[in-house]
């Protein structure tokens, strides 16, 4: 019978991440390559601008509450490391007329794009 414990390491061996990386999902922007850490050491969390949002809160929350599950008292704790890079297009959510242009397009919230530029929304 196999076990379908969701958190057994016998059916589902997990990564014990030393470092939550949040970057831009740009391509050029390789943590790896970056922090020079091997494959399962880094777990990474990308979005436009490699903001902290609190998306973004909530997996690092998920993270540290699995691994403290999983390891209970011998759980390592981790750190986080946020990568920005050099020319982010997401520097253009600053900008009012990028930002009216692309609500217009896309539907989306000009408010919301503004609290982007500033780091990430307060609400959903
Ligand atoms: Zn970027």
């Amino acid at each position: 019978m196999s076990d379908l414990n969701p958190c057994s390491t016998a059916t589902t061996p997990l990564p014990k991440p030393q470092v939550i990386v949040v970057t831009c999902m740009d391509g050029r922007v390789d943590p790896a390559h970056i922090l020079g850490v091997e494959l399962g050491d880094a777990l990474v969390i990308r979005n436009a601008g490699g903001r902290v949002t609190r998306d973004v809160m909530e997996e690092v929350a998920f993270v540290g509450a699995v691994t403290e599950m999983m390891a209970g008292d011998d759980a390592a704790p981790f750190e986080v490391a946020v990568i920005h890079h050099t020319a982010c297009g997401s520097g253009f959510l600053a900008d009012p007329n990028f930002r009216a242009t692309l609500a217009a397009s896309t539907g989306a919230d000009d408010q919301t794009l503004a609290a982007d530029s500033r780091g990430g929304r307060q609400k959903r």
